[in-house]
């Protein structure tokens, strides 16, 4: 009977979730569910001195918000926990003697000055700098003797000769000499164990049976299927995640667009744009789909389908998707996404937002075509929170209107037509009968329609003028009106 798919994602706290991270896990979370297997969560806190708790809590809350949930991790517990490494040493310590009494491990006590005195000749001599295996065929009794007295000492694994492969799910076939595999430390001096070591340890305690993780960690592969040899076990299935990278097709970098999951919360990218965007780091549904939801990730994903070489992420591409989704998702989610930022503008309170709600849901809806982020909203939207008279006319805007000569007079005698029709406004009515003012009077429409979007919004392009009126209302239209009236005469 084949077990029940058990994947997991285990960051590190040393940093915010990087938006490699995150998709990397997507496709693990992606994997278990549509399989029905679990998903785990672990934390890789072995780096005592960059783990940071204020990191493991915002690399929860960045995957809570794209919508990953766990089914075993640090906070909701599980089975097979402790689910954080900084609370298995005892684990790992009964693993290491366990290796050093079978002699998969043996006690290094070279010191630090011979071990880069070595690499330091060894690099010169353009050789391999591995560590030399001094230590290798000391009597393991006396070591421990050694140990006992209080000699410092690195545990070491026994590289054998040979070979080591391993069966990539997206690569295939890998092969490491294992000369190339030094004899690596697993627990340092002060007792610390080591990444590789401890990896292998919670994957077989917590019964992995796939792991997808970045390409990046291809190296450290071979150490770690040495490790399940040397406890009899068979190690789980492991897919390498191709790099991603900038259009410049080198490593993603700050330069080539933001790589913490936190910068495109921040700057209003809808959580469902992300996950979309990064299922097509490396996979695709099909050959032509780009937008697609997370059930038909769940429903599709699979590993193997994954490419082999770096994918490219494109930041235009990203932004694009982010306004696909805002457009068709509901007014009333993206109003209250958008809500946030209008408060942090500075335009207005939530409270104050709850108090005029339809109003503030109209005033989402007539931009809602138009914005890419949530965060583009409230610079659209800050005519209507502007008090009239401090209404700024941005310069491209005062340009266009003070283009049209007869513009005083123009508004004037549409005011005055205006001014009955304003309450209750129709939009659509009174766009068409202001159109058809234009036309009886032979005026050019950016004669009239020019100085009117000044008046009412500051702005040379943008929102729909009649979505503008009806939102600011009667009394203030006829105010922004009567104010460009002198602004606009000079
Ligand atoms: N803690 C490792 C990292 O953050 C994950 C290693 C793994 O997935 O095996 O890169």
């Amino acid at each position: 009977m084949t077990p029940t798919p058990r994947l997991r994602f285990a960051p590190s706290p040393t940093g915010h979730l990087h938006i490699g991270g995150a998709r990397t896990a997507l496709f693990n979370w992606a994997y278990a569910r549509r399989m029905g297997g679990k998903f785990l969560l672990r934390i890789e806190d072995t780096d005592r001195e960059r783990s940071r708790p204020e990191y493991e809590r915002s690399i929860l809350e960045g995957l809570r918000w794209m919508g990953i949930d766990w089914d075993e991790g640090p906070d909701v517990g599980g089975p097979l926990g402790p689910y954080r490494q900084s609370e298995r040493y005892e684990r790992y310590k009964a693993a290491a003697e366990e290796l050093l009494a079978t002699g998969a491990a043996y006690l290094c006590f070279c010191s630090a000055e011979r071990l880069d005195a070595l690499r330091a000749e060894r690099t010169q001599a353009h050789e391999n700098p591995a560590y030399d295996g001094k230590c290798r065929t000391l009597d393991p009794a006396d070591s421990l003797r050694r140990r006992a007295a209080g000699e410092p000492a690195v545990l070491r694994f026994r590289v054998p000769a040979g070979q080591t492969r391993l069966d990539d799910w997206i690569r295939g076939e890998v092969v490491f000499d294992n000369k190339e595999v030094e004899d690596w430390v697993m627990v340092r001096s002060s007792g610390d164990p080591i990444y590789n070591f401890v990896v292998v340890i919670d994957d077989i305690d917590m019964a992995i049976t796939h792991v997808l993780r970045g390409e990046e960690h291809l190296t450290n592969t071979p150490k770690q299927v040495l490790l399940y040899q040397a406890f009899a076990r068979t190690p789980p299935l492991f897919a390498h995640l191709p790099l991603m990278l900038g259009k410049d097709k080198k490593k993603l970098s700050k330069r080539t667009g933001d790589t913490s999951l936190q910068d495109y919360r921040d700057k209003g990218y809808p959580p469902e744009a992300v996950l979309n965007f990064l299922a097509l780091q490396g996979w695709a549904l099909d050959d032509k789909t780009t937008v697609f939801s997370l059930a038909q990730l769940v429903e599709r994903f699979d590993p193997h389908h994954v490419s082999p070489s770096g994918s490219i992420f494109d930041p235009e591409k990203f932004l694009w998707m982010a306004g696909e989704y805002i457009r068709h998702d509901t007014l009333e989610r993206v109003a209250e996404r958008c809500a946030p930022f209008v408060v942090a503008a500075g335009l207005a309170t939530h409270a104050e937002l709850d108090a005029r709600r339809d109003w503030y849901r109209a005033a989402v809806a007539a931009e809602k075509e138009r914005i890419r982020l949530y965060s583009e909203l409230p610079a659209r939207i800050a005519y209507l929170f502007a008090k009239d008279a401090e209404l700024v006319y941005q310069d491209d805007a005062m340009a266009a209107a003070k283009k049209h000569a007869e513009r005083v007079a123009t508004l004037t005698a549409y005011l005055e037509w205006l001014a009955p029709r304003l309450e209750p406004l129709e939009a659509a009515a009174v766009r068409d009968a202001t159109k058809a003012w234009v036309k009886e009077r032979a005026l050019a429409m950016p004669a009239l329609f020019q100085p009117l979007r000044c008046a009412l919004t500051g702005a040379a392009g943008g929102v729909d003028l009649f979505e503008a009126m009806r939102l600011l209302g009667a009394e203030r239209v006829r105010a922004r009106l009567e104010l460009a009236l002198r602004r606009l005469a000079e």
